[in-house]
C-alpha cells in the first residue's frame, strides 16, 4: 500500500486522480508525465475510467487494459527516476454486480484504487444505467427522458449507491463523493443547503469514515465552476475528522494537472 499521509506531508506536488488517451482524457499518458515532472510533481498516478459491462464513451475497455499497463511500464522504465508513477483505475461502482471489490480487479495489477459513483439506474428501465456525472444541459435531459424531472429522488439514489460501494469497500480512495450536488444545484438552487440533502451528505460521510477510506479533495471544477468536490462548507467538517484528505485535480488535460490545488490547501489549512 502507498504511503498516503507521507507523500502529502512531503509535497505538495503530488497527483493520483487522472484521465489519458485510454478513456477520456485529452493527451497521451507520456504527456501528462513530462507535465508533471516539467512542474516538478514527486507523485503521479494515472486513473483512467475503468472497464464496466456496457460500452460507455467515457470507459476503457477490457480490450485496452493490456495496452494501458504495457505503456505504464514504459514510461516507468523511462522517467521512474525523475518521479514517482502509480498504476490505478477510477472504479465505476455500479451495484452488486459490478465495482472495485469485484474479483476482476484482483487480476490487475493496480497500485491504489479510486472508487466512484458516475451511473444510477433509470427510474424508467431499472437495467439501464445512466451516467448523471456530465454536463448539465445533457443532465437536464436526461433528468425529463430518464428520471421524471424527480431531482430529490435522482440524489437519493447517487447517495444509496454511494454508501453501497463504500460498503462493498475493495479500493483506497473515494473519489468527489458528492459529485451530485453540482447538477442538482443546477437543477434546483439551493438543494445543496436543504436538510434531507446535507442528512444524504452527512450518512455518506460517515459511512466513509467508519470504513476509514482516504477523502479526495477533487479540484476539477474550480476553475471553470468555483467549486470542489466534496462542497467547500464541509472543509471544516473533513479536517476536524482526522480522515486522509488527498487533494486531486481529476486532470483530463496535462495543463490542467495543478488547476485549483493551491486554493484548496489554502482552504484546508
Ligand atoms: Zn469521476
Ligand atoms: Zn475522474
Amino acid at each position: 500500500m502507498i504511503d498516503f499521509k507521507r507523500i502529502i506531508q512531503g509535497s505538495n506536488l503530488y497527483n493520483f486522480h487522472s484521465h489519458t488517451q485510454f478513456c477520456d482524457g485529452r493527451a497521451a499518458m507520456e504527456d501528462f508525465v513530462k507535465k508533471a515532472i516539467e512542474m516538478g510533481f514527486t507523485d503521479y498516478g494515472f486513473s483512467p475510467h475503468s472497464p464496466i459491462p456496457f460500452d460507455s464513451p467515457c470507459n476503457m475497455s477490457k480490450e485496452a487494459v493490456c495496452d494501458y499497463i504495457a505503456e505504464y511500464q514504459r514510461l516507468k522504465d523511462l522517467y521512474g527516476d525523475k518521479i514517482n508513477l502509480y498504476l490505478s483505475m477510477e472504479i465505476d461502482y455500479l451495484g452488486p454486480q459490478w465495482g472495485a471489490s469485484n474479483v476482476y480487479f484482483d487480476t490487475l495489477p493496480l497500485d491504489y484504487r479510486i472508487s466512484s459513483v458516475h451511473f444510477i439506474p433509470s427510474f424508467t428501465d431499472n437495467d439501464l444505467y445512466i451516467d448523471i456525472d456530465g454536463r448539465y444541459v445533457t443532465f437536464k435531459q436526461k433528468m425529463e427522458k430518464y428520471f421524471h424531472n424527480d431531482i430529490q429522488s435522482v440524489v437519493e439514489s447517487f447517495y444509496a449507491q454511494s454508501i453501497k460501494m463504500i460498503e462493498a469497500g475493495g479500493f483506497d480512495i473515494i473519489a468527489h463523493f458528492d459529485k451530485i450536488g453540482h447538477n442538482a444545484g443546477h437543477f434546483k438552487d439551493g438543494i445543496e443547503n436543504e436538510s434531507w440533502y446535507e442528512r444524504l451528505f452527512k450518512q455518506a460521510f460517515e459511512a466513509i469514515m467508519d470504513n476509514h477510506l482516504i477523502i479526495e479533495i477533487n479540484t476539477k471544477a474550480y476553475v471553470e465552476h468555483n467549486r470542489f468536490f466534496p462542497n467547500v462548507k464541509y472543509f471544516d467538517l473533513m479536517k476536524q475528522s482526522g480522515a486522509l484528505l488527498l487533494i486531486n485535480s481529476d486532470a483530463h488535460y496535462p495543463d490542467l494537472i495543478n488547476s485549483g490545488r493551491n486554493e484548496a490547501i489554502r482552504l484546508l489549512v
